[in-house]
């Protein structure tokens, strides 16, 4: 069964009827995430997309209320308009889900924390929201935060329900910080340094004063690329003294300038280079452990197809190929030595009902989640199983 609300109270309604005959509920906006997380177990769909329209936006202010079905779309153009920008650079993940390009609703992607290569400068989505509206698995509209950042004690709900796959409540109106627009970008390119190398310059960079916003190295193109955002003319300087600065690593340099650079972080952001058949996994540990993850990997035998790294090597996507456990065991021993998350980001519905899709938490953390649930939502209503199986 399929509900479609019209407004906040028909929410309300909705998961208290479901409340009353125990029919967990999973929620969509467009579905252009169904595909993350386990499978659910559902009985019915809470359909968002009626709830649309921006209901509030004070370019002054720097502060955005929209209801959740919104599509990301017209957000995006309606910042444009003034040229401002959500500065966590949402990803798109019909590369590697399917589905149609362009098509997430900022619910979506406040409920996934979906965040691109500038994570590492400007934040997460989860930084930028600044308040919502919801209704939890009580079947209870909640409200929290405002419209400016919090510096007070008190619970940040906020950073409680961005990122759990609606698993706590179902966002109805969410409230963003937005930017201006850096007046342009460049993207310096070192080409043929090598993986290793190419992730050290990328460190290097990373605790430089020259504010690079992204750092990525692309195996595939033996490049890797540092993002430089603002006015033209700080732009140019620090690319000269940044050039200057990794010099002693060698290696051919070039220039993406405005458009050219653009094209490649969003490329990037929606893990395109790795795109393809396979397994695909998101894997997060400390950048001076990302090359090393890769190289344990590989002489542990697992079919690497394609990869990426991210965040000066933070962040490493990796395509492999289909396996029954689609590596798992592997992966997750060589990131437990070295500390960090593997989320399973691509797999048919059969391999993520089977594999923890999430990184298994250590006891005490994985009590505190299930407790954070049961506050939310005690019935296990909202998105039965998404995160974990026993709830
Ligand atoms: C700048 C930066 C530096 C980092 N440095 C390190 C580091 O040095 N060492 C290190 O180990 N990690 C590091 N990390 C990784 C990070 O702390 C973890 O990966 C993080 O806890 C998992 O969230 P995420 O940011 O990868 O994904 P998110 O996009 O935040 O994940 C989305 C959501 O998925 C759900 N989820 C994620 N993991 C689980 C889980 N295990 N169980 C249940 N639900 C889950 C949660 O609801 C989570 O909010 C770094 C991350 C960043 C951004």
């Amino acid at each position: 069964m399929r509900l479609t609300p019209r407004d906040e109270k028909d929410v309300a309604e909705a998961i208290r009827t479901a409340l009353a005959h125990d029919a967990p509920l999973s929620i969509e906006g467009h579905g252009s995430k169904a595909g993350l997380g386990r499978a659910t177990q559902r009985d019915r769909v809470l359909s968002l997309a009626a709830l649309t329209g921006v209901t509030l936006y004070e370019p002054q202010e720097l502060v955005l209320t929209a209801r959740a079905g919104t599509p990301l779309r017209e957000i995006v153009a309606l910042l444009d308009a003034q040229n401002q920008q959500l500065a966590f650079e949402p990803m798109d993940h019909a590369a590697l889900l399917g589905g149609a390009r362009d098509d997430a609703t900022i619910g979506g992607v406040i409920a996934t924390n979906a965040s691109g290569p500038r994570r590492i400068k400007a934040g997460a989505a989860r930084d930028h929201l600044l308040g919502f509206r919801s209704v939890t698995g009580r079947g209870e509209i909640v409200k929290s935060g405002g419209r400016v950042m919090k510096n007070v004690t008190g619970y940040d709900l906020s950073k409680l329900v961005a990122g759990s796959y609606g698993t706590l409540a179902a966002l109805t109106e969410l409230t963003l910080k937005v930017l201006p627009k850096a007046e342009t970008e460049e993207t310096l390119l070192l080409s043929s340094l090598g993986a290793e190398k190419g992730l050290a310059a990328l460190r290097k960079a990373s605790g430089s004063p020259y504010e690079v916003s992204s750092l990525a190295y692309d195996p595939q193109a033996d490049a890797a690329a540092l993002r430089l955002e603002g006015p033209q003319i700080s732009v140019t300087t620090r690319r000269d003294d940044l050039t200057r600065f990794l010099a002693d690593f060698g290696g051919a340099t070039r220039v993406l300038a405005a458009d050219e650079s653009r094209a490649f972080w969003s490329r990037l952001r929606d893990a395109e280079p790795i795109a393809g058949e396979g397994v695909i996994w998101r894997v997060s540990l400390a950048p001076t452990d990302g090359f090393a993850f890769v190289e344990r990997l590989r002489g542990a035998g697992a079919p690497i197809v394609a990869h990426v790294y991210d965040w000066a090597g933070g962040l490493v996507w990796l395509r492999l190929e289909t396996a029954a456990d689609a590596h798992a065991t592997a992966i997750r021993a060589i990131v437990d030595a070295l500390g960090g998350h593997a989320t399973l980001i691509g797999a048919d519905a059969d391999i993520r009902a089977r594999v923890d899709v999430f990184h298994p938490q250590p006891a005490a953390l994985a009590a505190l989640t299930r407790r954070v649930k049961e506050a939310f939502d005690p019935r296990f209503i909202l998105e039965r199983g998404r995160l974990r199986a026993e709830f």
